[in-house]
């Protein structure tokens, strides 16, 4: 698809999409082009944009990861500092620490660690508790 912007002889802009620029000659030689405001088929093709110009207007359904305030990193460096003092840390070893406590396995005990995302899905779906804390800035280093 390929949109173009016209005008008509009265000076009206508008935009339209065709198949393609033969598509556009086609029915613009057969005045099946018409401008929207005054109906004109006396029209020109102004500038030419491309398909994928107008992917990168759209907002994507997901959108961009945006990062956190101000008041989002103090609410999550208290979490994490909170965390840190009255939970044992397991590292790697989280998703298998947390499925042993949450089956009686291993001591009752609130723990932290790192998971990856699929040991964190798989924590899920046996419905085992666990609270994602995304990693703040000074904890990459
Ligand atoms: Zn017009």
């Amino acid at each position: 698809m390929i949109k173009f912007s016209l005008v008509c002889h009265e000076g009206h802009e508008f935009e339209a999409w065709f198949r393609s620029g033969a598509a556009y000659e086609a029915q613009s030689a057969r005045a099946q082009v018409a401008c929207p405001h005054c109906g004109s088929h006396t029209v020109d093709k102004a500038i030419m944009a491309p398909a994928v110009a107008k992917r990168t207007e759209a907002v994507p359904a997901s959108g961009p990861r945006t990062q956190p305030t101000q008041q989002q990193y103090r609410f999550l460096r208290r979490l994490r500092d909170e965390i840190h003092a009255k939970t044992e840390y397991v590292g790697g070893r989280f998703a298998e620490e947390a499925r042993k406590i949450h089956f009686n396995e291993a001591e009752q005990r609130g723990i932290y660690g790192e998971a990856t995302a699929d040991e964190g899905k798989d924590l899920a779906e046996d419905g085992i508790p666990f609270l994602p804390v995304p990693r703040l800035p000074e904890d990459l280093n």
